[in-house]
């Protein structure tokens, strides 16, 4: 298993439980600047010659009143393409891409489905490894700058390595400082109570902790926060109120900053 890889992860059965390794800118006002001393200089000519013959003082228009500034253009941190391996409920994917633009302040692009990948299947657990989607996905990162990031998102079940624990069951996996993600509703929709809108909300939740992993966000300590280390359970995200919380807040602002203008400022949060 490669060194740095965090996840939220969680596993069942034999294995049950739940796992996870886991400034914009603006430009400054530039100001007319006055040359020093010219005041002086004025006075002093007017008191040399006292005899001159007082004038009409020069007609000046009126000022103008300066227009407003505009505000700065919004940034986002990252542009995550989201991509959809294999079948997968079509229902949640716009509460993800709206937890991330809000959350994340990401931009998101949508990236046409794709079939989940062969050599990532695992035949002794009829499941994928999500190491090697993880690989797979690195794939799509291409000739894209360094702030792009990938998410994928399939319906299938998602293992990975850990410990002396050869294939867990996981939520979702994301490397820290990387930039490929993968969740999975698979888990997250047979596990615990369940209501359309509470799956929703925890692929969204998951969404969030794996694109923050690859943003530079380790687990924080913000009890509700939704970088929480879900420490094997699934009640863990369920409890979470789904936003980053005050420490992952001031966190990302050195991890990820806001660098990169949205390809549609309607899109910004
Ligand atoms: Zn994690």
């Amino acid at each position: 298993m490669r060194g740095g890889l965090v996840s939220w992860i969680a596993f069942i059965g034999l294995l049950g439980g739940l796992f996870c390794g886991c400034s914009g800118g603006g430009d400054s006002a530039v100001g007319a600047t006055e040359t020093p001393g010219s005041a002086s200089r004025e006075a002093r000519a007017e008191s040399a010659e006292p005899t001159a013959a007082p004038e009409d003082p020069p007609s000046e228009a009126p000022a103008r009143p300066e227009p407003p500034a505009e505000p700065p253009a919004p940034l986002a941190r990252a542009r995550v393409l989201l991509i959809v391996l294999g079948d997968y409920p079509r229902d949640t994917l716009d509460a993800v891409e709206t937890a991330l633009r809000t959350e994340l302040e990401v931009d998101v692009e949508r990236i046409e489905d794709v079939p989940l990948p062969r050599e990532a299947y695992y035949p002794p657990r009829r499941r994928y490894r999500a190491d090697r989607l993880l690989t797979f996905l690195n794939g799509h990162l291409e000739g894209e700058p360094r702030t792009t990031r990938v998410l994928g998102l399939t319906a299938v079940d998602i293992s990975t390595t850990k410990g002396r624990h050869r294939d867990w069951g996981v939520f979702g996996l994301g490397e820290l400082g990387g930039r490929s993600c993968v969740i999975s509703s698979y888990r997250l929709s047979e596990r615990g109570r369940r209501s359309d809108e509470l799956v929703t909300f925890r692929v969204a939740t998951t969404a969030v902790h794996e694109v923050g992993h690859t943003l530079g966000l380790e687990h924080c300590t913000d009890p509700l926060g939704v970088m929480r280390d879900a420490e094997g359970s699934i009640r863990t995200v369920d409890t979470s109120d789904g936003r980053l919380g005050e420490y992952c807040r001031r966190r990302i602002e050195e991890t990820a900053p806001r660098v990169l203008p949205y390809r549609d400022a309607a899109n910004a949060p």
